[in-house]
């Protein structure tokens, strides 16, 4: 088994941010890398917003939250990025893009870094394909806000070694998480049981059987945590439209998942939701 000290997180997104916060809060080295610094100053804002507010709620000890920050590292290089044990791709959900970012970090990393996706429903074989590391590529999806959520599916390439798997369960075991081993099927377990949730409130929306706060409404008091137009605020528009889409292809077009033309006006009128500020719901800062 590998022994992971160092940690890169591509993209510093909602959950690039989550997954670095968790990761240094766990006593890993971590930088965070971003294309964009505007992004990754806010993800640190936010980071060292959220571990004092963990120290005022008791949940972390003064101690611990001093060394998480000073853990925590901001590049816009990749190259800097690279050298790292473990490298947790938290990029937008565009299979190119992935596919591009780790074929850079390929020429980058050490032979013994381990590559790893956060991708909510892309192949991992197909992304790992883009690599000469099949062996130590795994997908580790974690759920929104990373940060708090225990489950993480470990996913399992048709390549990945049981080394690799081996790393990968202790690190997400040192989070305090939970894994669940998955194989590379469309969107994995989670995701996949989720898409009628969104796909019927979609289909409710569309037909005006009621408004969005009103399914929302409905689905919670049945004991849902949160309605599905809540929770894809939180998700983000954007990210929820891609993975439909791609569970849609990935299935040959099966019409269980076809996505719906609401999620397409949501996305390209910029309503991605709490990330800018409005979505289903309008948010405040
Ligand atoms: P996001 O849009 O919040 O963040 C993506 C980040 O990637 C942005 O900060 C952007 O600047 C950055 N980026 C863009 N191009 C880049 C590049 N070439 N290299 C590095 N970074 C780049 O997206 P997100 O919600 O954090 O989703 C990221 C991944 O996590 C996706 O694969 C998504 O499917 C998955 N995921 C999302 C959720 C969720 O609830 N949002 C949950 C689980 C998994």
């Amino acid at each position: 088994m590998l022994e992971i000290g160092k940690v890169a997180v591509i993209g510093a997104g909602t959950m690039g941010a989550g997954i670095a916060q968790a990761s240094a809060l766990a006593g890993y080295r971590v930088v965070l890398y971003d294309i964009s610094e505007d992004v990754l100053h806010k993800a640190l804002t936010g980071i060292q917003a959220s571990i004092d507010q963990g120290v005022v709620r008791g949940k972390i000890a003064a101690e611990a939250a001093e060394a998480a920050k000073t853990a925590l590292t901001l590049t816009t290089s990749l190259a800097e990025a690279a050298q790292v044990d473990l490298v947790i791709e938290a990029a937008p959900e565009i299979i190119d893009l992935k596919r591009q970012i780790f074929g850079e970090l390929e020429s980058q990393a050490p032979a013994h870094t381990i590559f790893a996706s956060n991708t909510s429903s892309l192949s991992i074989n197909v992304l790992a394909a883009a690599t000469q590391r099949q062996d130590r590529f795994v997908g580790l999806h974690f759920f929104n806000p990373a940060h708090v959520m225990k489950l993480v599916e470990v996913i399992r390439g048709d390549f990945t070694s049981q080394t690799t798997l081996a790393s990968a369960l202790a690190y997400v075991g040192q989070l305090g998480k939970t894994a669940v081993l998955c194989q590379d099927t469309p969107a994995f377990i989670v995701n996949r049981v989720a898409r009628p949730f969104y796909g019927e409130a979609f289909r409710l929306l569309g037909e005006n059987a009621a408004d969005h706060a009103t399914i929302d409404k409905l689905l919670k008091s049945l004991g849902f945590r949160m309605g599905p137009f809540e929770l894809i605020d939180l998700i983000g528009c954007d990210v929820n439209f891609a993975v439909t889409q791609s569970v849609y292809e990935a299935t040959f077009h099966d019409p269980k998942y076809r996505p719906h033309p609401i999620q397409q006006r949501m996305v390209e009128s910029g309503r991605l939701g709490r990330k800018t500020g409005r979505g289903f719901y309008e948010y405040k800062e």
